[in-house]
Formats: structure tokens, C-alpha cells, sequence
């Protein structure tokens, strides 16, 4: 959500952000709808203050019985147009996305990300490379037919040493994570609709969610929810900040826009697992600015600990979603697509999460917004398709990375 006092004071900062982010949203109507509310607010306190002045006369046995009857239907219709304006306000304001840092390039879409360094070299192979798939049907690490039969299209089940590699992954990265001080923290996947309304994914990823109606309940795309809704409508002491933690969980992504798109393999699935890395800090730039950085290295550290050659780019305005100031992406090499493909996303999301959440700490005499951070740690199966095109080798083996052998039983290839 939006500093309201921003907005009046700034429109056209806002202005720029919506029209830089693709986000189309009256910024006009918003201020108008706030000018009136506000009048609202007035007339109504006026009517109050008279109705409590008449009343008192009344009681003193004066006149007037007749104009406190007329006042207190007055004020009844004043009240509700008052929460008109403010429900209508209030849907605006959280349609309104966040500004955005000032170095984010204007673009559309990732071919106008920025790219920032790259770290190893993509392998050229002297054997005719495979796709992860065909190297991990071949190998026992995958069924895919039988849970498309009963799941659905983009369902899977990793197998034997495909099951085994996924938990060797996702437990390697969480323990360079819990290594670097973050608390690890498995929160709840299904939720209310609140969680996902007060960290910025409702209203405008309800398509994309899927739902339990049954239960007026929600299944969560990122462990992110849970994590930050934690300390929603709480108050911290200074001394708590900054909390880091690392999120496992299970996400559920309806990918309600991508009908046809990565159809093949286990790139782009419905569930998946990841290990998430979220921060609450202090509501200051140069603090969040230097957890972002914190949190992008250390996904970095955890690609490079596995040897993969990957890529940073800064994401432009475009792919700078609703609640995020800054964005970067690492792409990692992926051979059977012949390029960098996206595996993490690293995103500061300033005070728009606190305020939606209502996470607040106190400082003196203060009760501030707190800001939010968030990046993947490693998600897999994604990141399973990396390691095993990288990986292979010319007998269809596939070597573990020498990081995940001790979570593999000193397993060294993968082998029929
Ligand atoms: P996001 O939370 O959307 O920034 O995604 C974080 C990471 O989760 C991505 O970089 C991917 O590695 C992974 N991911 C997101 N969506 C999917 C999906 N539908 N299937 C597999 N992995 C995904």
C-alpha cells in the first residue's frame, strides 16, 4: 500500500511509477476521491459536535428534541457516504504500485533488463547434449505420464535420485542461508486472504492463486506470504531488526497467463519447492538498500558454490512488479534453451508490504513502517534443470555437484 500523505504531495512521482510499471490506475480520481473524503470526515464531525450540543441541551431540559431526530438522521447518511468514499479510496490506494528506484531502466519486458555482470562460462560440449528431461526419464528421476494422467497438465513426481537431488539442493541452500544467520522457518502454505492482500499479491494475482473455496482459503506461490504475514499487525522493538529468514515451502502457481509457454520438462510447473529468503529492516533506503545486496549475493554464493554459470540483470520498470522498487534477476545457464533463463528474484519492496501488513516497530516515541525484502534461495525443479544439462555427461550420467554429495550419501554420478 501507498503512503496516502506520498501521493498527495507527490502525484506525479506515483504518476511516473504507474506509467513506467505498465500499471494503469487513476491517480487523479484517487486525490479527488481523498479531497472529498476528507470533506466527509468534516461535515460529519460537524454534525457530531451539533448533535452532542443539542443533545446536551435537551438534557437540560431545553428545546430541540426535534432537531436532534433530524441531526442524528443526517448523520447517519453522512456516515455512509463517508465509507463509500473511503471503500472506493482504499480500493484505489492499493492499486497504486510503488515508486521505483531511480536507477530501474524504462522497458517492457526482459529484453530491456539491464544486464550487470556474469559469473563462469557457459560448458561447450564434444557429445551431442540432451535436455533435462530426456536425461532424467533416462535415469529414474522423473515419472511424468502417470501424474499427468491423475494431476494434470505440468504435474510431475521426481523419482529415486530425482527426489534425492531435490532435497540435496534445497537443504544445501538453506544451510548457507542458516549459515549466513537466517532463521529458517517452514510457515503455513495455505492462508487467508488477508496474507495475500497485505503483502501485494491480491488484488492483483487472484488469477494466478489457487483457491479452496470451501474454506475461504488460499494456496500460497512463495513461502513470502506466510513469512511477512507473520508479523502482520504487530509492533517490534528496534532491537528485533533486521529479521532474516529462510522460508521452505511448497508453491502453487496456477501460471494462469502461460498457456503453451515452457510446456516441455519441469522449467515451468504448477507446485514446486523453494527456499526463500525474506527480511523485515528499518524503514531506511541505505538499510534496505544494503540487505538487498545481501540477499543477491547470497543467492549468487549458492549458484557459484554449484558451480553454474549464471548471470545478474537489473529488471526494468516493466518487470518491476506492483509493491517492488528494485528488482534483480539471476538467470541461470540452462543448455537445452541456449541461454540464461530466470532462477531467482531478488526484490525490495520498501514500506509497501508494512503498510498493507500493518508491521510497524517502535523507534522513540515513533510507531514506523517497517520495510521488506525478499529473494529466492533456490527453487527447484527449476533449478534441477540446470544442474543436470550442466552436468551430464557423455554416457547419459549425470555427475552430483560437489557441494550436494554430502546430502547424496557421497553419491558422485548419477547412473542407471
Ligand atoms: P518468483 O517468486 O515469481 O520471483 O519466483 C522465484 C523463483 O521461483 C523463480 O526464479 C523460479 O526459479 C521459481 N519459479 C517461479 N515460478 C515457477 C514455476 N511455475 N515453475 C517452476 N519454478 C518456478
Amino acid at each position: 500500500m501507498m503512503n496516502l500523505e506520498l501521493i498527495r504531495t507527490n502525484p506525479d512521482a506515483v504518476k511516473r511509477a504507474a506509467a513506467a510499471k505498465r500499471v494503469s490506475v487513476d491517480i487523479d480520481e484517487l486525490i479527488e476521491l481523498d479531497q472529498k473524503s476528507r470533506r466527509a470526515t468534516e461535515h460529519l464531525d460537524g454534525l457530531r459536535h451539533t448533535l452532542k450540543t443539542v443533545s446536551r441541551q435537551v438534557g437540560a431540559g431545553g428545546e430541540g428534541r426535534e432537531q436532534a431526530k433530524a441531526l442524528g438522521d443526517e448523520i447517519r447518511v453522512a456516515e455512509l457516504e463517508q465509507r463509500n468514499h473511503r471503500g472506493r479510496l482504499d480500493t484505489l490506494l492499493s492499486q497504486v504500485p510503488n515508486i521505483l528506484a531511480p536507477e530501474v531502466p524504462e522497458g517492457d519486458d526482459d529484453s530491456d533488463n539491464l544486464e550487470i555482470r556474469r559469473w563462469g562460462t557457459p560448458r561447450s560440449f564434444d557429445f551431442p547434449k540432451r535436455d533435462h528431461l530426456e536425461l532424467m526419464l533416462d535415469l529414474g528421476m522423473v515419472n511424468l505420464d502417470g501424474p499427468r494422467q491423475f494431476a494434470g497438465a505440468r504435474s510431475y513426481a521426481l523419482t529415486g535420485p530425482g527426489a534425492m537431488l531435490e532435497l540435496a539442493v534445497l537443504r544445501y541452500a538453506m544451510d548457507t542461508v542458516v549459515a549466513k544467520g537466517f532463521t529458517p522457518v517452514i510457515p503455513p502454505v495455505i492462508v487467508r486472504e488477508q496474507a495475500l492482500f497485505g503483502t501485494g499479491f491480491f488484488p492483483g494475482s487472484r488469477e494466478e492463486t489457487y483457491q479452496l473455496p470451501a474454506d475461504d482459503l488460499y494456496l500460497v506461490g512463495t513461502s513470502e506470504v506466510g513469512l511477512v504475514a507473520m508479523h502482520s499487525d504487530s509492533i517490534l522493538s528496534e532491537e528485533q531488526l533486521p529479521i532474516r529468514y529462510a522460508g521452505w515451502s511448497p508453491c502453487f502457481r496456477r501460471e494462469a497467463g502461460s498457456a503453451g509457454r515452457d510446456s516441455r520438462g519441469l522449467y515451468r510447473v504448477h507446485q514446486f519447492t523453494k527456499v526463500e529468503q525474506v527480511v523485515i529492516c528499518h524503514n531506511d533506503p541505505v538499510v534496505s538498500e544494503r540487505e538487498h545486496y545481501g540477499l543477491l549475493g547470497n543467492a549468487e554464493a549458492i549458484l557459484q558454490g554449484l558451480d553454474l554459470p549464471h548471470r545478474v540483470a537489473l529488471a526494468c520498470s516493466g518487470e518491476t512488479g506492483l509493491g517492488q522498487y528494485r528488482k534483480h534477476e539471476v538467470e541461470t545457464w540452462m543448455p537445452s534453451r541456449d541461454s540464461y533463463s530466470e532462477t531467482h528474484s531478488c526484490s525490495t519492496m520498501l514500506d509497501f508490504q508494512g503498510r498493507r501488513s500493518r508491521i510497524r516497530y517502535r523507534s522513540g516515541k515513533d510507531k514506523i513502517f517497517a520495510h521488506t525484502l525478499n529473494n529466492t534461495a533456490v527453487a527447484s525443479p527449476r533449478i534441477l534443470v540446470a544442474i543436470v544439462e550442466n552436468y551430464q555427461n557423455a554416457d547419459g550420467t549425470v555427475t552430483v555437484p560437489e557441494v550436494l554429495r554430502p546430502y547424496m550419501y557421497g553419491l558422485e554420478v548419477i547412473s542407471k
